[in-house]
């Protein structure tokens, strides 16, 4: 659905549910992350791109003092926020988001009103394509509309991944936070995990798109693995006599081949080359070179299942059927995103084949994997936005 049916709907499901029009409605989208994987905790860049899903929220002044009420369309159930003090955690458990942020708010001084609220989102939810910093950045962006502050995009991210940390428990970085506040369409976003600096990467061709593949497998793997990963940076940046992986090289790494045990070695040679990947295939888009930037892709998912060792059968064949239909069939590359171990592909493809290459996807890994696939295709999306005032 496009942003602006999304947000109508919403506008009408508002007035069913509180009897009144809303007099703010603001958007924020989830993400995908086209290359540069599992470099953000070693201070290197990503390249995500905002979807055209959104997280929508809309409100008008609230009808009981001191309280947030949040009616959400998902799960169809209100939240209450009371804001006569400092906000804390609470339930139900996806109230934390919002609650997160505005403690963020009101830890700088920002006095938040009453408001009576509802939101609904079409990001998948737990699909790896950042629902939760979705409805970050559009808490946010609402209390932008309310209090007629603007914040700095910078900041505003910041306040939403100190959300995810304090009233998730999820101890992310910054990616999804920054794409879903910063995003512009018709751009990839570059971001160097160190500087926190953003460059816009223009991707304006509409014959080309990025198709999401969801595998639908999520193994238990994940977060014990996550941190023997970011273990073994650190060990691997400590025998190279380096702060970070960031400021390493390939030469020497090489040099120090003896001092790294095999694994630590193969997992440092992902980082570095994942790094530099990340800004070539940042130059591939900016000069629309689509068949160095699907190479990229490829080779980004190589590193992570031979050197990283993070992909799983499920990855690697969504990838595997995408070489099959290759270059002739309009796929120009392939990887997984995300931590890895399930969840996601992404793809870049033509956008005349996208229907095509769908089909083939979804019906091969249904034979082949046993199990089905959830698609969809995206060009770079609009960041969080105020869509009424
Ligand atoms: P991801 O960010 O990859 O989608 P997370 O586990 O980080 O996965 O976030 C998913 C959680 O975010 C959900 O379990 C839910 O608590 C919350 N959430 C996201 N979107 C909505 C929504 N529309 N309504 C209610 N909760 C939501
Ligand atoms: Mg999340």
């Amino acid at each position: 659905m496009k942003l602006q049916e999304l947000a109508s709907k919403l506008e009408s499901d508002f007035k069913l549910h509180f009897q009144r029009p809303p007099q703010w409605i603001a958007a924020a989208p989830g993400r995908v992350n086209v290359i540069g994987e599992h470099t953000d905790y070693n201070d290197g860049f990503v390249l995500p791109m905002a979807i055209e899903r959104y997280a929508v929220m809309a409100a008008c002044p609230g009808a009981s003092n001191g309280e947030i009420r949040v009616f959400d369309t998902h799960f169809k159930e209100t939240a209450i926020i009371n804001i006569s003090g400092p906000v804390t955690r609470g339930e139900p458990k996806w109230s934390n988001y919002l609650r997160g942020v505005i403690a963020g708010l009101q830890r700088r001084g920002l006095s938040i009103p009453a408001l009576d609220v509802a939101m609904v989102s079409t990001v998948p939810l737990g699909g790896g394509l950042s629902s939760s910093a979705a409805l970050e950045v559009c808490t946010a962006t609402l209390l932008e509309a309310v209090t007629g502050l603007s914040l700095d995009p910078v900041d505003k991210a910041l306040i939403a991944q100190a959300a995810e940390h304090e009233f998730a428990g999820v101890p992310c970085g910054i990616m999804d936070q920054f794409i879903s506040a910063m995003g512009r369409e018709g751009h990839l976003l570059l971001l160097d995990c160190r500087s926190r600096r953003t460059e816009l990467v223009p991707m304006n061709d509409p014959s080309v798109e990025l198709l999401v593949i969801n595998t639908n497998v999520k193994h238990e793997l994940g977060s014990g693995e996550y941190a023997r990963r970011r273990a073994e940076c650190e060990e691997a940046a400590r025998l190279l006599g380096v702060s970070s992986l960031r400021d390493a090289t390939a030469d020497n790494l090489e040099h120090a081949r003896s001092r790294l045990s095999p694994v630590v070695f193969s997992r440092a040679r992902h980082v570095i080359s994942e790094i530099e990947r990340t800004l070539h295939a940042a130059s591939a888009f900016r000069e629309s070179n689509w068949i160095t930037a699907g190479q990229l892709m490829y080779a980004s998912h190589d590193s992570l299942r031979d050197d990283y060792a993070v992909s799983c059968k499920e990855l690697d064949l969504v990838v595997e059927i995408a070489l099959e239909i290759g270059l002739t069939g309009g796929v120009y590359g392939c990887r997984m995103t995300g931590g890895g171990f399930g969840g996601c592909c992404v793809a870049l493809v033509r956008t005349g084949s996208v229907e095509d290459i769908s089909k083939r996807i979804a019906e091969q890994y249904q034979a082949r994997a046993d199990r089905s696939a959830t698609l969809f295709s995206s060009r770079p999306a609009a960041g969080a936005a105020i869509l009424k005032r």
